[in-house]
């Protein structure tokens, strides 16, 4: 089944249950939520009905939801090219109770959408579920409603600050509605490495996530307090790149056809063959994606805030095409492969498909410019026997050459080296303590300098980086 099907399958499925088919949201989060980076999950556009401030005609939706993790309490920017199922851009499919069913037909509707002849047809001796620790009205759902046998329902309690480890209580942020979910995962077979969650195993990629389904129950203030939500709700998101690999019998989400055709297309752009087994090339697959939207939903590249995760995305994109030798823009080719493959599904790309090409071909030859010289300066600073990389090199890198931080980590990255980032922090310090005596020296003399419209963004652009690695932090 080709992912465009399985996505209308999905909607199809929750309309004849009598959810209303909702489009998907914006990336870019309402103008009144400042708790949120960019859209992560299908429940963002329902926050507020949720919350009970906000009534629609309908207690059921359904939706295709497009979502980006690439910052903020979901990250997974760093996972893209090492893991089989993470983008920074995805498609969550979504069914949502407004105050009207709960866990007994949250439950029931994903077993059977995934299992009944008529629709997914898998086998049911694949799947496996966990529930949350406490959570015994779930366990007895699966086990005695669903069939599901003992030893396939795992309970798992709130894990946090484990990289990978599951989690069954989820939250959209730090703030705002959350819960006890249920999660189901599909077993890939004995001959991929991996245990089930909750095993010391768990990190290997032979069960993969594919459903979680979230009993929302609370509201998290800036305290932290739980306050009960109005009426217990529903919440689901399952990944359609990931079920679509379930469907088309692949391992990777990379295999799917979505993705065959835009690694096929990158190989062609950067002058490769294409190859699964070229992390470079996923990565540059994944990144269209997310760029791409971003810039249709409006963001721009900038040195702030959404602008800022934006610039970063394409600049690692970008040098992942200079690590395959591809020394001139290409990345905004990709921009037309990307719209054949998904135009018809988000009309925006096909409306905006010139701007989106324009924005990152500027983008990208802007960083063209210190790309080599940055690269000559770094491979300079990695040779033999380094396992650190110094704070000043990283800082000059970002300062002179527009390598953010976190691309300078990717490289090191993929060379086992270390980051000096106490040295770069000093470093960054010291760069803001220089902007602020320009800046008091600029406003005593009152020489206001008028040929130039260059502005001066330094001291922004540092703090700035600050913060994103704080968000690197608590990611
Ligand atoms: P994982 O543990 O695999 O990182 P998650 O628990 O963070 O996933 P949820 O927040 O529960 O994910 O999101 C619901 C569903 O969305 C997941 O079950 C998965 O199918 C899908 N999903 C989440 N993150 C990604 C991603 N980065 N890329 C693709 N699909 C994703
Ligand atoms: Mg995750
Ligand atoms: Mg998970
Ligand atoms: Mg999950």
């Amino acid at each position: 089944m080709k992912t465009a099907e399985l996505r209308s399958k999905f909607l199809q499925f929750f309309a004849s249950k009598g959810h209303q088919v909702v489009p998907s949201s914006s990336l870019v989060p309402s103008q009144d939520d400042k708790t949120l980076l960019f859209t992560n999950a299908g429940m963002n556009q329902f926050k507020d009905v949720f919350l009970g401030f906000d009534k629609r005609p309908y207690s059921r939706a359904t939706t295709a939801q497009k979502c980006v993790r690439a910052g903020g309490k979901h990250n997974d920017l760093e996972n893209v090219g090492y893991t089989a199922r993470h983008h920074t851009f995805f498609e969550m499919l979504g069914n949502f109770s407004f105050g009207d069913y709960f866990k007994r037909d949250a439950l029931c509707f994903a077993w059977e959408f995934l299992t009944s002849k008529d629709w997914l047809n898998l086998p049911p001796e694949k799947l496996l579920a966990t529930v949350y620790a406490e959570d015994d009205e779930a366990y007895d759902i699966w086990l005695n409603e669903i069939g599901l046998p003992p030893e396939k329902i795992i309970r798992i309690g709130d894990n946090k600050g484990a990289r990978y480890a599951s989690d069954n209580f989820w939250q959209m942020g730090d703030t705002g509605p959350c819960g006890p979910c249920s999660e189901i995962f599909y077993d890939h077979g004995e001959h991929i490495w991996g245990g089930p969650p909750g095993s010391a195993e768990e990190d290997g990629d032979r069960f993969i996530e594919i459903w979680n389904c979230v009993f929302m129950q609370y509201n998290r203030d800036e305290n932290g307090q739980m306050n009960p939500l109005p009426k217990p709700s529903v919440d689901t998101g399952m990944g359609l790149e990931r079920i679509s690999a379930v469907l088309q019998q692949v391992h990777s989400n990379y295999e799917i056809d979505l993705f065959v055709h835009l690694l096929h297309a990158v190989a062609r752009v950067v002058g490769i063959s294409y190859s699964q087994e070229v992390p470079s090339l996923k990565v540059i697959a994944d990144h269209i994606r997310s760029c791409a939207f971003l810039i249709a939903d409006g963001v721009l590249p900038s040195n702030e805030g959404r602008g800022y995760v934006l610039r970063r995305i394409i600049r690692r994109a970008v040098r992942h095409g200079y690590k395959l030798g591809c020394k001139q823009a290409f990345f905004h080719l990709l921009v037309a492969d990307l719209v054949q493959e998904m135009g018809a599904a988000y009309p925006e790309l096909v409306e905006k498909q010139t701007q989106i090409s324009d924005v990152l071909k500027q983008e990208e030859s802007r960083f063209a410019q210190t790309l080599e010289t940055g690269m000559a300066l770094l491979e300079n600073a990695l040779q033999d026997g380094v396992q650190t990389l110094d704070g000043e090199v990283i800082f000059k890198l970002y300062d002179t050459y527009g390598f953010p931080y976190d691309l300078t980590a990717d490289i090191a990255r993929e060379r086992n080296i270390s980051l000096d980032e106490a040295g770069f922090e000093r470093a960054m310090a010291a760069q803001r303590a220089r902007a602020r005596a320009a800046q008091n020296f600029k406003a005593n003399t009152q020489l206001a300098y008028e040929g130039t419209d260059t502005e001066f963004t330094g001291y922004q652009q540092c703090q700035n980086e600050s913060r994103i690695l704080a968000l690197y932090k608590d990611g």
